[in-house]
Protein backbone atom coordinates (compact mmCIF):
# COMPACT_ATOMS: atom_id res chain seq x y z
CA UNK A 1 0.00 0.00 0.00
CA UNK A 2 1.14 3.62 -0.68
CA UNK A 3 0.94 5.80 1.95
CA UNK A 4 -0.76 9.40 1.08
CA UNK A 5 -0.79 12.56 3.12
CA UNK A 6 -3.38 14.60 4.08
CA UNK A 7 -2.13 18.23 2.99
CA UNK A 8 -4.65 19.96 5.49
CA UNK A 9 -3.54 17.76 8.51
CA UNK A 10 0.10 17.84 8.11
CA UNK A 11 1.44 20.42 10.68
CA UNK A 12 5.35 20.00 9.61
CA UNK A 13 6.71 18.52 12.02
CA UNK A 14 8.84 16.23 9.82
CA UNK A 15 8.95 13.39 12.24
CA UNK A 16 7.91 11.15 8.97
CA UNK A 17 11.01 12.98 7.40
CA UNK A 18 13.33 11.80 9.46
CA UNK A 19 11.70 8.23 10.23
CA UNK A 20 11.20 7.08 6.26
CA UNK A 21 14.14 4.81 6.17
CA UNK A 22 14.99 4.93 1.88
CA UNK A 23 14.29 9.10 2.98
CA UNK A 24 11.84 9.33 0.42
CA UNK A 25 9.81 12.19 2.80
CA UNK A 26 10.30 15.72 1.49
CA UNK A 27 8.78 19.28 2.55
CA UNK A 28 6.89 21.59 -0.11
CA UNK A 29 5.74 24.66 2.06
CA UNK A 30 5.43 22.84 5.19
CA UNK A 31 4.08 20.19 3.82
CA UNK A 32 5.35 16.85 3.71
CA UNK A 33 5.45 15.05 0.00
CA UNK A 34 6.09 11.27 -0.15
CA UNK A 35 8.22 11.04 -3.76
CA UNK A 36 5.32 7.56 -4.07
CA UNK A 37 7.25 6.27 -7.20
CA UNK A 38 10.50 5.52 -4.50
CA UNK A 39 8.62 4.34 -1.66
CA UNK A 40 9.14 1.26 0.03
CA UNK A 41 5.93 0.40 1.48
CA UNK A 42 7.03 0.09 4.72
CA UNK A 43 4.69 2.06 6.51
CA UNK A 44 6.61 3.41 9.13
CA UNK A 45 5.60 7.44 8.80
CA UNK A 46 1.85 6.20 9.09
CA UNK A 47 3.31 4.47 12.52
CA UNK A 48 5.20 7.69 13.46
CA UNK A 49 2.71 10.52 12.57
CA UNK A 50 1.56 11.84 15.87
CA UNK A 51 -1.47 13.08 14.51
CA UNK A 52 -2.83 10.92 11.83
CA UNK A 53 -2.18 12.68 9.26
CA UNK A 54 -0.28 9.84 7.11
CA UNK A 55 -3.22 7.47 5.35
CA UNK A 56 -2.39 4.46 3.04
CA UNK A 57 -4.27 4.03 -0.31
CA UNK A 58 -5.24 1.15 -2.52
CA UNK A 59 -1.94 0.05 -4.66
CA UNK A 60 -1.88 1.18 -8.31
CA UNK A 61 -1.89 -2.38 -9.27
CA UNK A 62 -4.83 -4.20 -8.94
CA UNK A 63 -5.28 -7.40 -9.24
CA UNK A 64 -6.78 -8.52 -12.16
CA UNK A 65 -9.17 -11.14 -13.23
CA UNK A 66 -7.46 -13.67 -15.90
CA UNK A 67 -10.12 -13.62 -19.01
CA UNK A 68 -11.58 -17.33 -19.45
CA UNK A 69 -9.94 -17.40 -23.11
CA UNK A 70 -6.78 -16.97 -21.80
CA UNK A 71 -6.24 -19.41 -19.00
CA UNK A 72 -4.37 -22.50 -19.66
CA UNK A 73 -5.52 -25.67 -20.71
CA UNK A 74 -5.27 -28.57 -17.75
S1 LIG B 1 5.94 3.87 3.64
FE1 LIG B 1 8.09 3.75 4.35
S2 LIG B 1 9.32 4.18 2.53
FE2 LIG B 1 7.23 4.85 2.07
S3 LIG B 1 7.21 7.04 2.58
FE3 LIG B 1 6.50 5.89 4.39
S4 LIG B 1 8.32 5.57 5.66
FE4 LIG B 1 9.02 6.13 3.59
S1 LIG C 1 4.71 13.25 10.85
FE1 LIG C 1 2.63 13.75 10.17
S2 LIG C 1 2.34 15.90 10.77
FE2 LIG C 1 4.55 15.47 10.87
S3 LIG C 1 5.32 16.12 8.85
FE3 LIG C 1 4.85 13.93 8.71
S4 LIG C 1 2.72 13.84 7.91
FE4 LIG C 1 3.09 15.92 8.67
Amino acid sequence: MIPTIDIFKCNGCEICVRACPPQVIGMVQNVAVILTDLCEECGICNDVCPIDAVDFKLPHYQPYEVHEAYRPVR
